[in-house]
């Protein structure tokens, strides 16, 4: 069955939705995640019910988010006990206390946050802190980096492969003007930076990077390249801002700083942050927020700290805080990355994973981990796209561009579930 014969109430709600909601989605990156886009009914732990009844165990966790699951009795009671004292009150609380102290005792060198909606904010504010620090403009990200969807940042996500690393934008609408202090390398090569910053370091307020590549194929640093990077900001008097959007309370409590052992100046967080409600944070030395004391830069929002979301992040944390969580999300992932390369190798097909248990991609047709942007672009996403649809298919919901996404929702029954399709999908895809 194609999935069009198994989507049927999901393509007549598309249909509706494309005659008054433009594009009939409300993310341009979920337009061609599945054909028709999927309607979901409901959400339990780990399964996603659509529209047409189907039951699928998901993988896709909201795009990350979801790392508790869905319909989470801690978070559920929490919010509605919540909604009854106020949705947001525009003034103190007590629980954005609660949520800073309980960050600063799980990341390692977090002294202190401010709170944002979404990473695309939380990345601006951290943006903004770096240049009223520096007194500097100007900023560097990595290719294949996605750091939200601003035009300062919005640059060389996808570059056309040429020998140049002039700054790209990354669709219409992004006038150059608008990311003329943007500067970009190729990622995990560290001469590249020591030479642009021997060059402008002057000019350079912050560096950017996700410590995991995971929006560019979760390609892993290079043994020493983060720590020689933030060892060159020092030296040049650059903020070094981690990214930790997908790796912050995924790849460990801590993030990437607990994982690899490292302090950048700045970490930013969302997603996992509130296990599916809208928060996001940006935290680092409290000497960093300086700037933000003295009234030398601002940093506002509406909807900053709003209770609602705020407790939904605390209970989130208190769960992932629980003992063994964090190794049984790496068990879980290494479990189904495992079946996939097995049912890779006796379909013959070349085949590697990147990324860590609870956040890895899937590279088919090559042998090697690719460590940057341009390396990933070898894996074969043509024959992935048919080994996902097999997938979903037979009742798991995957995200397009082969990053798998494991919370703790994740058990036994669940792998039991997919292990046995993975050979079968991998069968009809080849
Ligand atoms: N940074 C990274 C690494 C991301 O993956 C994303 C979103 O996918 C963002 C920033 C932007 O976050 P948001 O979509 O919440 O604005």
């Amino acid at each position: 069955m194609t999935s069009a014969e198994i989507s049927v109430r999901s393509s007549e709600l598309y249909d509706r939705a494309c005659r008054c909601l433009a594009t009939g989605v409300s993310s341009s990156l979920r337009r061609h995640v599945t054909s028709p886009p999927l309607y979901i009914e409901h959400a339990d732990g780990p399964y996603f019910f659509d529209e047409d009844g189907v039951c699928r165990a998901d993988y896709t966790l909201g795009w990350g988010p979801l790392i508790v699951g869905s319909n989470h009795a801690g978070i559920n009671a929490a919010v509605a006990r919540q909604l009854k004292k106020g949705y947001t009150y525009g003034c103190q609380h007590t629980a954005e206390i609660e949520l800073a102290e309980l960050i600063v005792d799980s990341v390692p060198g977090i002294e202190q946050v401010i709170f944002s909606n979404t990473g695309t904010e939380a990345i601006q504010a951290a943006i903004r802190i770096a240049r009223a620090h520096t007194g500097r403009d100007k900023i560097l990200k990595f290719e294949g980096h996605y750091h939200g969807w601003l035009n300062n940042v919005l640059v060389s996500y996808r570059p056309k492969q040429d020998d140049s690393t002039l700054p790209q934008a990354t669709c219409g609408g992004q006038p150059a003007s608008e990311f003329a202090d943007t500067l970009v390398l190729p990622w995990n090569d560290i001469e590249a930076v020591r030479q642009l910053f021997a060059e402008r370091g002057p000019e350079i307020a912050g560096v950017l990077t996700e410590p995991i590549l995971a929006n560019s194929g979760s390609c892993m640093p290079k043994p020493g390249y983060l720590e020689e990077l933030i060892a060159l900001c020092r030296e040049h008097n650059i903020v070094s801002i981690f990214d930790e959007v997908i790796t912050g309370f995924r790849v460990a409590l801590g993030g990437a700083r607990e994982l690899f052992d490292l302090q950048p100046d700045l970490s930013v967080y969302g997603k996992a942050l509130a296990g599916g409600f809208t928060m996001s944070a940006v935290g680092g030395a409290a000497e960093m927020f300086e700037v933000l004391r003295d009234g030398r830069t601002i940093h506002s929002g509406t909807y900053n700290g709003t209770s609602l979301n705020i407790v939904a992040a605390i209970e989130t944390i208190r769960e992932l805080r629980k003992p063994g969580t964090y190794q049984r999300m790496e068990e879980h992932g290494q479990a189904v990355s495992d079946a996939i390369l097995v049912a890779a190798s006796k379909r013959d097909v070349p085949a590697t994973i990147s990324g860590v248990g609870s956040v890895f991609s899937v590279h088919l047709g090559v042998k090697t981990p690719p460590r940057n942007y341009r390396e990933m672009l070898n894996s074969n996403m043509s024959l992935y796209g048919k080994f996902r649809q097999a997938m979903l298919q037979r009742g798991v919901q995957l995200l397009p561009d082969a990053r798998w996404y494991v919370g703790t929702q994740h058990d036994d029954e669940v792998l039991a579930r997919v292990i046995p399709v993975i050979e079968p999908s991998m069968k009809d895809a080849t």
